[in-house]
């Protein structure tokens, strides 16, 4: 079993980190609350008081942090990780960030001697808790094999998507099809409505017709036909509007930044963030729908 160091014990970084102490690691937690590292020493993980002090005897560190700005600062920064880790250790960054600045940082841990990996994660704060993530790796395959072992106590799914910054690529483009989706489905349960069209009847029609889409068949944003859905909580999250409009960004970032096309990916963007403006932040995704109705 190994030592980690784990970074930023929030929402996510919490579950993974504690079933990481389950599985038998040694985890050195480190998180600017005190409140997240006493969690993570009262199940048996030990409280860091730096990132320095996280990384010093690990031979792997783990980062789960907001965005690539955090990301940025805890690797590269003067008591970063890159200046306080062993040689040999190895980097695993889960946050979602840009690619840009996955590719960056993954560069200056080369250029110290230092394999590391982007692997953002699916599967929200239930998949963090069952350890039934999907990660989505980029990087070196060497360095993909040495995580692996260590990813299989946090997810279900992992996966290589190719080299440093991939794991990242895949995440936005993923979420910009998931965004997309959601608003279309939305919208198509919402005019069945105006045409007196019964949700149910659509579901069991479109669940089984080429408008079929994980959407609609595991996440309706209707109550009823899906019990499982946030519909049927209130719209409780969930995965929140305001992390759907952060990857929504970062997939149009990375779209101005190729100059790939993506009118249906923009739209989607501006649509949840007047969603957000509106103030449906904290509302699950799904949500969107209450928007529609009475935008
Ligand atoms: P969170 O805000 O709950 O957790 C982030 C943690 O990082 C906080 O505890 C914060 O105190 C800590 N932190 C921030 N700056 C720090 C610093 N300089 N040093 C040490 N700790 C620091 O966020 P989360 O929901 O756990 O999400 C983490 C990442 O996972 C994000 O990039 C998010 O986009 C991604 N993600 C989240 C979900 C989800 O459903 N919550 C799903 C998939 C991916």
């Amino acid at each position: 079993m190994a030592t980690i160091g784990f970074i930023g014990l929030g929402n996510m970084g919490l579950p993974m980190a504690q079933n990481l102490v389950k599985s038998g690691h040694t985890v050195s937690g480190f998180d600017l609350s005190e409140y997240a590292t006493e969690r993570l020493a009262v199940g048996g993980g030990r409280r860091a008081t730096s990132v320095g002090d996280a990384c010093s005897e690990a031979d792997a560190v783990i980062t789960m942090l907001p965005a690539g700005e955090q990301v940025r600062e805890i690797y590269l920064g003067g008591e970063g990780v890159l200046a306080s880790v062993l040689d040999g250790t190895l980097l695993i960054d889960c946050s979602t960030i840009d690619v840009e600045t996955a590719r960056e940082v993954a560069q200056a841990a080369q250029g110290s001697g230092l394999a590391m990996i982007d692997a953002p994660v699916s599967g929200g704060v239930a998949g963090a808790q069952a350890a039934s993530l999907t990660f989505m790796a980029g990087g070196a395959e060497e360095a993909f094999a040495r995580a692996r072992p260590i990813l299989e106590h946090m997810g279900k799914t992992i996966v290589h998507a190719g080299g440093a910054g991939n794991g990242q690529a895949a995440k936005i483009c993923n979420n910009m099809i998931l965004g997309a989706s959601m608003i279309v489905v939305c919208e198509a349960f919402l005019l069945a409505e105006k045409l007196g069209l019964d949700a149910q009847r659509l579901f069991d029609i479109s669940s089984k017709s080429s408008g079929q889409c994980w959407s609609m068949t595991n996440y309706c944003p209707v109550p009823g036909p899906v019990p499982t859905s946030p519909a049927n909580r209130d719209y409780k999250p969930g995965f929140t509007a305001a992390m759907m409009l952060k990857d929504l960004r970062l997939a149009q970032d990375a779209a101005r930044a190729t100059r790939a096309v993506t009118p249906m990916g923009a739209g989607a963007a501006a649509v949840y963030e007047r969603f957000v403006e509106s103030g449906g932040g904290s509302v699950d995704f799904s949500g969107i729908i209450r928007y529609l109705r009475g935008a």
